[in-house]
């Protein structure tokens, strides 16, 4: 169950918890994750109907959905594709036959009474992934990868007397992603999850949106004195939607443990909830085991057996992922390592990056465009990749006017704005992004429309220079006595009467000449 209510209230917050420090001397943190992903597959995992975020309420739905006597389970192939291709990006064995098993227990948003997942033969195990931390790296181990349903969503807010149901998700394709008890700090499993999203979104296979739900995370804590071996007994924690909230949430719950044991109690195996408004954990469960389940082999669908050849083309069609991306960006396009971290952080960036030079012809102005301007930009406003409104020809219009001499940078600079500003979608102030954008504009025009078109005409040139130089007869002649370090303030006096459309580079050529006469 991985979207219920409490039963419980007791609070577990522990009174020394503000002294505790986030390094403990005497004790370590042992932490294991289970991560569930929401699969983009057409349909669910057993049944023909579509499952889309914010649909209205039991829309979509067949009779299956529904737990209807006499409905049978047909399962998705899409669905064993995509988690192969989880388990071979993570470097997971792949089971050549595997089953599916039901897991019984009851709760209103499980009309059918039991899921259908897998347990004693997951499809996908032992394989791991490495995670990057600010002064190291290190292997996290997989445990297994398993496909399962989702369950629907109870929605506890919505009517004041009644819990109202919505089936929508009921049903729809899930992966779990079980980790190793190998992540040490709230730290490594914020980036353990970064790079499980990274994965997902380069393999096209999940969305990563913690937020809307289409990941969600389930940490198992414990903590032990520093050198023992044993593990301590564990608590699991749920109901944190986002990334932060985990980190947060493992960090609470180490402190509370610490606090526990060193005020002579001891640490209960049970489930908590995480409250993002009061920063707590509170009791949800006691915890449940694997026999409370009832596991047993689902007798509706049969074994799930992979065909060598099969396996051979999902892994001949895998995509680049990450780290050969950044290699090759760093080998293909010159770029320094931060650089090709930072565009191949996220698959839609290293995407448009390439789409970019593709339409510029210039790797390095690329970067420097996506890097300084573009970024700047979705972190201003709090926009994905994906909402960024101007589209690549536009931005590469935009480094040939530079490159052809026709804007100077600080003008450059003026028209990205401008062109931000004018496919910006207003009325939810977000963007649409590039696709949804409106008609080309031709950046040229903008230009001088605005009046930023570069003068590098000769003649005007020298007339800016001339006046320049007849205005400052004294920083003249301490040029000429040898303070060459004046020519950056003639250069900027240009730009000045110029009102910044002066071509620098030729200002300074004529400024040379005439002082050096
Ligand atoms: P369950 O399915 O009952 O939650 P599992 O044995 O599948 O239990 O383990 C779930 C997760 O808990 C795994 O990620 C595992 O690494 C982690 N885990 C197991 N023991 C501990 C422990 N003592 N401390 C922290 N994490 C643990
Ligand atoms: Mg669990």
């Amino acid at each position: 169950m991985s979207n219920s209510t409490p039963s419980s209230e007791s609070n577990t917050k522990v009174d020394t918890l503000a002294e505790a420090t986030i390094n403990h001397p005497d004790f370590e943190a042992v932490i294991g994750l289970e991560v569930h992903a929401q699969l983009q597959t057409q349909t669910k995992a057993f049944a023909p109907v579509a499952s889309e975020y914010g649909e209205a309420p039991n829309t979509q739905l067949t009779p299956l959905c529904l737990g209807h006597p006499g409905t049978l389970p047909q399962v998705n192939e899409e669905l064993i594709h995509y988690t192969v291709k989880m388990g071979l990006a993570t470097g997971c064995e792949i089971a050549r036959r595997s089953i599916f098993a039901r897991k019984n227990y009851f709760y209103p948003d499980l009309p059918k009474g039991y899921q259908i997942s897998q347990y004693e033969t997951p499809i996908c195990f032992g394989g791991e992934l490495e995670i990057t931390l600010p002064t190291y790296k290190k292997r996290i181990g997989l445990t297994r990868i398993h496909m399962e349903e989702d369950s629907g969503k109870s929605l506890h807010d919505q009517d004041p007397y009644h819990s109202l149901i919505d089936l929508n998700r009921a049903g729809s394709s899930l992966i779990e992603i079980v980790s190793e008890p190998d992540i040490r700090t709230p730290q490594e499993a914020y980036a353990y999850l970064t790079r499980i999203r990274q994965i997902v979104q380069y393999l096209d296979i999940c969305d990563g949106n913690m937020e809307e739900g289409s990941l969600r995370c389930d940490a198992n804590v414990s903590v032990r004195p520093r050198g023992r071996e044993a593990f301590g007994t564990r608590t699991e924690l749920k109901n944190m939607n986002s990334f932060r909230n985990v980190e947060k949430a493992i960090q609470y719950e180490i402190d509370r443990q610490i606090a526990l044991i060193q005020q002579g109690g001891e640490v209960v195996q049970e489930t908590l909830l995480w409250d993002p408004n009061t920063l707590t954990t509170r009791s949800m469960r006691s915890k449940e085991e694997a026999h409370d389940y009832r596991y047993f082999p689902e007798p509706d669908l049969p074994p799930v057996v992979l065909d060598e050849a099969w396996l051979e083309s999902v892994k001949i069609a895998l995509p680049e992922l990450p780290d050969v991306r950044r290699a090759r960006f760093i080998e293909q396009y010159s770029l320094g390592l931060d650089d090709a971290v930072t565009l191949t952080d996220q698959r839609a960036l290293a995407d448009f990056f390439e789409a970019l030079v593709e339409a510029s012809g210039d790797a390095k102005v690329s970067s420097a465009m996506i890097l300084s301007n573009v970024l700047r930009v979705l972190n201003e406003r709090g926009w994905s990749i994906g909402q960024f409104p101007v589209g690549v020809e536009l931005l590469a219009q935009l480094i040939g006017l530079k490159q052809d001499a026709k804007v100077n940078s600080s003008a450059q600079t003026t028209l990205f704005m401008e062109l931000v500003d004018r496919h910006v979608n207003h009325e939810g102030g977000k963007a649409d992004g590039a696709a949804g954008t409106a008609a080309q504009t031709d950046v040229e025009a903008i230009a001088k429309e605005l009046d930023l078109i570069q003068v590098s005409d000769d003649s005007a040139i020298e007339t800016f220079v001339d006046q320049v130089l007849a205005q400052h007869s004294d920083e003249v002649e301490r040029y000429k006595e040898g303070k060459t370090a004046l020519m950056g303030f003639f250069v900027g006096q240009v730009m000045k009467v110029s009102r910044g459309q002066a071509n620098p580079e030729l200002a300074k050529t004529y400024l040379l000449k005439k002082l050096d006469q």
